[in-house]
Formats: structure tokens, C-alpha cells, sequence
């Protein structure tokens, strides 16, 4: 697997990348929070390792901005000891995890494994539901190895419901996935992407369940 470590204190920094390293993984390292902003945005990682105090920019608007550049990768913050309101900005900004210093490197090597497991379920980038297949590096969807023409609101809700097939999906949930933070958001609207997505994918595949929202199952199963 590929870590990133983001750690400006150098001591710190190269025992983390050590003991990473000699858990079987691939270490990269950034020292402050600009170069961390950048390499977790350009370049594909299992898992990051994220120190929240940094120089140049902090931990935390690195988080948010991976986030809002749609960046999932798995994050497992530093925090200071004391600071619950570190942890709590943390999780809101996007972290998975969180380890208050100091730690022992064994608790870190064991939170890191179970975010690693955790991620693994979306690692491959090709996700399948009965016949339906949505490539999400190419943003590509076959149906019975046919491919499907899909507008970009379609893709987003075929995706989110891939993502999390088998699970009801509230209209609020889809729209805003579908809509940008902060545009005029519609739920209404939800219902006809949802008919028009349904007409286009095996009959069966989107249940509506009544009050709640929406689920993608595997019609043919
Ligand atoms: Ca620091």
C-alpha cells in the first residue's frame, strides 16, 4: 500500500516513516502543509498519515480541500493531546481517525491497518452490481458489457448509490452529492434524475423505499 506521512517535525517524521515503511508499505513525506495539499491531490495514496499542526498551510485545510477536490483517501489525523475541539474539527473536515500525541507507534501501525482494511472494500477503482459497471477513473458505466450513456448529474447518482449499493439513500443524501456546496440545492429534483437513471439501468435496480429514499440492489440476484 502507498502512505503518505505529513509531519513537520523531523525526529517524528522519520520514525513514522520508518515504522510504515517496515509494516510492507510505500512512504511518501511531506513536511509542511502546502506540499502535503499537493501530493494528496495529484497522486493516488491507500492512506494518509496527517500531522494537523503544520507550516505554510495546516493540516486541517489540507484535509478540507482533498475533500472538496472529491480526494477519499482514508486520513488519519495527529492531534494534540488536550485538544477535543482539534479532534472534533477533524472528523467534520473529512478524517477517518484520529491519534492524540503522544502515541506509541504500535497503536498507529494498528489504527492504520484497520483504515487500510476499511478502505480496501472501495480500493479497486471498477465497481460492479450485478451487471452494472462503473469504472471510476474513467467515469465509465457498461451494462451487460455495453456502455451506458449517462448526463453528469446521472453518473454522480449512479456512483453514490454504487458506492453504497444495498443502502437506502435520502433524497438530501443524493442532492447533495449531486449539487455543489452552497448552489440552489433541489431534492425535488432527485426524483427525476432517478426515473431517468432507472430507465436506463436493468429493470429492478433501484428500489424506492417508501419515505426513506433509495437503493441500488442487484436486479438479477
Ligand atoms: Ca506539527
Amino acid at each position: 500500500m502507498r502512505i503518505l506521512v505529513v509531519e513537520d517535525e523531523p525526529t517524528l517524521r522519520a520514525q513514522l516513516v520508518q515504522a510504515i515503511a517496515a509494516a510492507g508499505h510505500t512512504v511518501e513525506q511531506a513536511a509542511d502543509g502546502r506540499e502535503a495539499q499537493y501530493l494528496g491531490e495529484v497522486e493516488d495514496f491507500d492512506a494518509v498519515v496527517l500531522d494537523l499542526g503544520l507550516p505554510l498551510l495546516d493540516g486541517l485545510s489540507a484535509l478540507r480541500h482533498w475533500r472538496a477536490a472529491e480526494r477519499g483517501m482514508p486520513v488519519l489525523i495527529l492531534t494534540a493531546r488536550s485538544s477535543w475541539q482539534e479532534k472534533v474539527q477533524g472528523m467534520d473536515a473529512g478524517a477517518d481517525d484520529y491519534l492524540a500525541k503522544p502515541f506509541h507507534m504500535e497503536e498507529l501501525l494498528a489504527r492504520l491497518r484497520a483504515l487500510l482494511r476499511r478502505g480496501s472494500e472501495h480500493a479497486s477503482s471498477v465497481w460492479h452490481c450485478g451487471a452494472i459497471v462503473l469504472d471510476t477513473r474513467s467515469a465509465r458505466v457498461l451494462v451487460d458489457g455495453q456502455p451506458l450513456v449517462l448526463t453528469s448529474h446521472e453518473f454522480k447518482l449512479l456512483q453514490l448509490l454504487m458506492q453504497r449499493k444495498g443502502e437506502v439513500l435520502s433524497r438530501t443524501e443524493l442532492s447533495e452529492h449531486i449539487y455543489p456546496e452552497g448552489s440552489d440545492r433541489d431534492s425535488n429534483t432527485i426524483e427525476v434524475f432517478v426515473a431517468r437513471l432507472r430507465k436506463k439501468l436493468p429493470e429492478g435496480s433501484i428500489e424506492t423505499v417508501r419515505g426513506l429514499g433509495y437503493r441500488l440492489v442487484d436486479a438479477g440476484a
